[in-house]
């Protein structure tokens, strides 16, 4: 049934039931009150009724009666007549009205509805090819307008969002296609040399292996947006124990480049969340710490609650990052000027890790300035 039928039933029914309403009161109640109002009736059909001599007969007399005349049943009454009427006429009437509440109710529905109609045909439309389209309702006020206002935004974050994935694709495909060219390349290069030796193979074998290892990272961090779209898996997660997990697989790293790794705060705090991916994040970050460092550098991970917040502050002391470059960090495959650094990143972890803090309803921010190192500040809800 669609909506325009139901409000024709549902207008029809109301005023249906208000006819039936009105005609129950005329036949039921309006005897007594029409009864009061005419009073005493002038002429009265009076049957079994006993004369003086007391013989019983049946009399039309007029009000008040003769004298000696006992009334005891009374019949006919005259003003019952209009009142047949009354109910004929309202019979008759409700039908009338019956057929035209169900014609109105019809063009009522018809006539509000309209626009909604206006909306679903515009709707459908649209596609994802033309979601610059738009209802642009040009209306009353009403909850229509509302509707067909809400349906732009929403059609507005919708181009957004294909926009910003359709550029995902394209930054993604650029990504894999660079190691992928350089192995195939130097492939080439290899087997076409006949001269070439097993150090030349060697070498090639180092390359080989760091452009997998970039890639493998890539399609991990891939795996890991797409985990993190689907379902978050909360448990109660210790600081202190996760912070040492990370520490111990990320030591060997800044032992290389004589990066001091140290915590410090209240690791016994607790944080409701999905321990892969806040493992990952902190892994991020930490790592990010330690690349973009200079030697004899540091990165602390600091713990500690304020309010209703628990707080994480992961600082370190290296390069530290421009206020222009700031605005840029948390964006997919976006990388500062110090990401040389770093060549096993692809610009996915800050956006990766800003994605996961906001699926746990947390917070992060930055204060950093240029030579003086960084702070990376997450606040979790307390539990
Ligand atoms: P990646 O490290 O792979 O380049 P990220 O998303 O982790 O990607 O970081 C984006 C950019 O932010 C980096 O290229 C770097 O310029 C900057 N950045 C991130 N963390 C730090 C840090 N702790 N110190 C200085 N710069 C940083």
């Amino acid at each position: 049934m669609t909506l325009q039928q139901r409000v024709t039933c549902l207008t029809t029914a109301v005023v249906i039931i208000l006819g039936l309403i009105l005609i129950l009161f005329i036949n039921l109640i309006a005897p007594i009150f029409t009864t009061q109002e005419v009073g005493i009736p002038d002429t009265y059909i009076l049957t079994n009724t006993i004369n003086a001599q007391g013989t019983s007969v049946t009399l039309t007399v007029e009000t008040p009666g003769p004298e000696g005349y006992t009334i005891f049943n009374e019949t006919g009454l005259k003003s019952a007549e209009p009142l047949a009427v009354v109910k004929i006429l309202s019979i008759i009437g409700f039908v009338i009205i019956a057929g035209l509440a169900i014609l109105a109710s019809k063009w009522i529905a018809r006539k509000t509805l309209e626009p909604v109609q206006k909306i679903s045909t515009i709707a459908q439309q649209i596609s994802a090819r033309n979601l610059d389209k738009r209802l642009n309702y040009q209306g009353a006020p009403d909850e229509v307008k509302m509707l067909a206002d809400a349906f732009d935004l929403m059609l507005q974050r919708l181009q957004l969002n294909f926009k910003d994935q359709s550029e995902f694709v394209s930054n993604l495909a650029h990504e894999l296609r660079t190691p992928l060219t350089s192995l195939r390349m130097n492939l080439e290069v290899l087997n076409s040399d006949p001269q070439a030796t097993l150090k030349d193979y060697q070498d090639f074998s180092e390359t080989a292996e760091r452009s997998l290892s970039r890639l493998e990272r890539l399609v991990e961090d891939l795996l890991l947006l797409a985990k993190a779209e689907k379902e978050i898996d909360y448990h109660r997660i210790v600081l202190g124990v996760m912070f040492e997990d990370i520490l111990e697989e990320l030591e060997p790293i800044a032992a290389q480049d004589n990066i001091n790794l140290k915590m410090s705060g209240e690791l016994d705090l607790e944080v409701l969340g999905d321990p892969v991916l806040l493992h990952r994040v902190f892994e991020n970050l930490i790592e990010n710490g330690i690349h973009y460092n200079h030697p004899g550098g540091f990165v602390e991970i600091a713990c500690s609650k304020k309010s209703s917040e628990i707080v994480v502050e992961i600082r370190d002391n290296g390069s530290g990052i421009s206020e222009k470059q700031r605005g840029h960090i948390f964006e997919r495959f976006y990388r500062g000027d110090a990401y040389k650094k770093n060549d096993k990143g692809k610009g996915l972890g800050l956006a990766i890790t800003a994605h996961i803090i906001n699926l746990h309803n947390g917070k992060i921010e930055v204060d950093s300035s240029l030579g003086n190192g960084s702070v990376f500040r997450i606040c979790f809800q307390a539990i």
